[in-house]
């Protein structure tokens, strides 16, 4: 029989422990449960995390010819795209929740949850050591291990600090429910402490100045957020501190939400300045204490400037997990920046493990090597060059197959591949022939630009689809193994290879204004995007009880606005 099994991790402080000891002496009494003890006619299938990926690989399974055991420290999935809503109470913590166990009663499949994080994951004898949440009553105690036929790695990642002094001590992050709740007293709590009779002006001002460190879509849909709520709730209830309010947006680029299209740059830039929110462009943080944020000041020569602040969100993006830098050292990919897979979601090097979501990427260099064998393919003639139309050819069937080009074809980082590759001598020459070792040059350059898919949501999510929907055929196409589902002739896989579709991606930026950016390179900005955003974010609720809640959070918050208790 088979196992499958998924495990997820969140941020609380068990996590935190754990991964910070990856190396730490598990118990070696902890009980084992092996997967013949619990049935000996099923695979045994464990899924570590309910995040996007697990969850949406968990809600597709449908094969009963496996036990799932689902692993992680928090029993709920979190609808992250509103966080930022729920930072500012536009919309309530619980609203965006599902409790796993929901989801997993109305599958047909055997489906076990534990909530606990995985500390060492042993890939040569298919078994993970855990141990139960901190926060739970089991108060944190508790080791287990658990053996897997398969296993499925969808952890997430956490945050990036570039090791920059001070910010895990002083900054507040915003991955979890619990990080939007903690941002939200904050807030709160920054205005009451303003409005003390004692607090002098200048101290005043540097508690109502908010920093955002991160010109990402996060850092800027945060931004946004707080502006409106200062604006439309606060500076109602706190008239006396309202005009010392101050917004900064750190970001050490040229210019925020640098991977939209150039239009929706400029037009959030444009706006924030009327909203006076303070954007600095070439700043980069290098030290933040309890007070202060300290910036190299990039256009300036490297000027050292600091910023007096009263809370600082940090949001630049994510890293790899420790216990996912010990496996990955265990299976060979110890130079690795973040655990490699193949095309078809398995761990290099690890046949039976699987990693999808923002824990995980596809192996660039495969996929170069493939692009090389499409291109010399298409030289059907074996000269070493091809003509303009076959040169397009090429193009097209890259992107078709590949979907990390696809997603720069419909941005505008394509746009730089293809100046790239018009760059290379025979193109820009006007030959019309592009030979292959300058095709190779190019791509490489292409590669060093061309980074992972996006660690979104929506590729999480596609990725657990399409492992699911493996899993669903694994028995069919192991007992017929030459049938048509074979891909390639080499033998690589019974499956056809991950494709990502993209679907488009907004920027919510206040004032009942979003920009969307959807297939084909097709920008939306302003109240009508707002629009589809509420209509598309409402759909993607994972079952009829968000959509209620979400739906009854924003209306309450046109009729009566946001709630500024602090509790
Ligand atoms: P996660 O969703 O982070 O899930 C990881 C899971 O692993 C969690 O359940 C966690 O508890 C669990 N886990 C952690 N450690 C362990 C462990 N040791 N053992 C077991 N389990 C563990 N994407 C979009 O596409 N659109 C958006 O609009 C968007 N907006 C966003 C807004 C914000 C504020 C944030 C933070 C992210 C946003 N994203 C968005 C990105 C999206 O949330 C992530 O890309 C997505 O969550 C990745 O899914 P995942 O399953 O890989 O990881």
């Amino acid at each position: 029989p088979k196992v499958l099994v998924v495990v997820a991790v969140s941020g609380c402080g068990l996590l935190a422990y754990a991964e910070a000891n990856p190396e730490r002496k598990l118990v070696s009494s902890a009980p084992v449960l092996t997967s013949a003890e619990v049935d000996n006619k099923k695979k045994k299938v464990v899924v570590l995390g309910t995040g996007w990926a697990g969850t949406s690989f968990l809600r597709n399974l449908k094969n009963p010819d496996y036990e799932v055991h689902v692993i992680s420290p928090r029993n709920y999935f979190a609808f992250t795209p509103l966080l930022p809503s729920v930072t500012c109470g536009t919309v309530e913590a619980r609203s965006i929740v599902e409790p796993i166990r929901n989801i997993a009663r109305k599958k047909t499949v055997d489906v076990q949850f534990s909530e606990a994080a995985c500390l060492k994951i042993d890939a040569v004898n298919q078994k993970i050591y855990c141990r139960s949440n901190v926060e739970n009553n089991l108060n944190g105690q508790e080791e287990f291990v658990v053996d897997y036929d398969y296993l499925i790695v969808a952890v997430g990642a956490n945050v990036n600090t570039f090791n920059t002094p001070g910010v895990v001590e002083n900054c507040h992050f915003l991955k979890e429910v619990e990080d939007a709740q903690k941002i939200r007293r904050t807030v709160i709590d920054c205005f009451e402490r303003a409005s003390l009779p004692a607090v002098s002006d200048e101290e005043k001002k540097r508690i109502l100045h908010f920093a955002i460190v991160g010109g990402g879509p996060t850092g800027v849909e945060f931004a946004a957020a707080l502006h409106d709520f200062v604006n439309e709730d606060l500076v109602k209830l706190y008239p006396r501190v309202k005009d010392l309010v101050k917004i900064t947006l750190l970001e050490a680029g040229d210019h925020i939400l640098n991977m939209f299209d150039k239009r929706i740059t400029a037009f959030a830039e444009e706006k924030f300045q009327r909203d006076g929110i303070n954007v600095k462009t070439g700043s980069m943080v290098v030290k933040v204490t309890e007070k202060e944020i300290f910036t190299k000041e990039l256009k300036n020569g490297g000027e050292v400037s600091t910023i007096p602040y009263g809370m600082a969100l940090w949001s630049t993006g994510v890293g790899t997990r420790p216990f996912i830098k010990d496996f990955m050292s265990q299976v060979g990919q110890a130079n690795r920046r973040v655990l490699a897979t193949d095309e078809w979601l398995r761990v290099e090097g690890c046949d039976k493990v699987y990693a999808i979501g923002d824990c995980a990427t596809i192996n660039q260099r495969k996929v170069m090597e493939d692009i090389a064998a499409i291109f010399r393919k298409a030289d059907k003639d074996n000269s070493g060059t091809l003509t303009v139309e076959e040169y397009k050819a090429v193009i097209n069937d890259i992107c078709e197959r590949y979907p990390q080009v696809q997603v720069y074809l419909k941005s505008k980082q394509m746009k730089n591949m293809v100046d790239l590759l018009k760059e290379t001598p025979d193109v820009s020459k006007g030959s019309a022939e592009l030979n292959i070792e300058d095709f190779k040059t190019a791509l490489s350059n292409v590669d060093s630009q061309m980074k992972n898919l996006p660690a979104t949501g929506q590729v999480a999510a596609q990725q657990g689809v399409y492992l699911a929907k493996c899993f669903n055929r694994m028995e069919d196409c192991e007992k017929n193994p030459e049938g048509p589902l074979r891909f390639r002739g080499e033998g690589r896989h019974r499956f056809r290879p991950f494709r990502y579709k993209h679907l488009g991606q907004f920027a919510p930026l206040g004032g009942e204004q979003t920009a969307a950016q959807l297939p084909g390179d097709w920008v939306s900005i302003g109240h009508s995007s707002q629009w589809l955003w509420y209509s598309v974010y409402t759909s993607k609720q994972v079952s009829w009880r968000n959509r209620a809640l979400v739906v009854t959070d924003w209306v309450r918050r046109f009729i009566w606005g946001r709630d500024s208790s602090r509790i």
